[in-house]
């Protein structure tokens, strides 16, 4: 899920442990924190390096999207007609997205302007989130999935 390794978050902890009881707690400060936590990570081998192309979603988000995942898998199951159902709620969000932006024509005559361009976004919110739970519960890694897919993209070539 998240590349960031639970070694490494033990790293962490133990650098920012060893500073709270080495440092007299008046002069503690966030930064020095920091870099003692950081020295820590150094130490044990690992490295930190800034992504050009960042997660699409962060792991919160994931956590999110797992926690959704989790109660539809105890509500219903998760069985080959379940992920189906999942797979055709995009459809249902995707018509509701159409719904929205006919709606913001007012090219019914009968209801008028119904929807706003926010609504539309609403909808398509909704679209990526349905999309995610629908990812998240077909293979194991949803985000590296997303990951490799924008950075393919990202990479390919716009000209024919
Ligand atoms: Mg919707």
């Amino acid at each position: 899920m998240t590349p960031f390794p639970a070694g490494a978050v033990d790293a962490l902890a133990h650098g920012l442990e060893d500073y709270r009881l080495t440092t007299p707690t008046d002069q503690q400060t966030p930064a020095e924190a920091a870099v003692a936590a950081a020295e820590y990570l150094v130490a044990l081998g690992y490295t930190v390096t800034h992504q050009e192309h960042p997660m699409p979603m962060t792991p919160d988000h994931w956590t999110t999207i797992r926690g959704l995942v989790a109660w539809l898998d105890q509500q219903n199951g998760r069985d080959q007609q379940e992920i189906t159902l999942r797979l055709l709620k995009l459809t249902e969000e995707s018509g509701e997205v159409a719904q929205a932006w006919i709606g913001t024509t007012g090219q019914n005559p009968r209801k008028g302007t119904t929807h706003s361009v926010e609504d539309v976004a609403d909808e398509l919110c909704d679209v990526i989130v349905t999309a995610a739970v629908a990812l998240a519960s077909l293979v194991d890694d949803p985000a590296g999935h997303l990951y490799t897919k924008l950075r393919r993209i990202a990479e390919r070539p716009r000209t024919p």
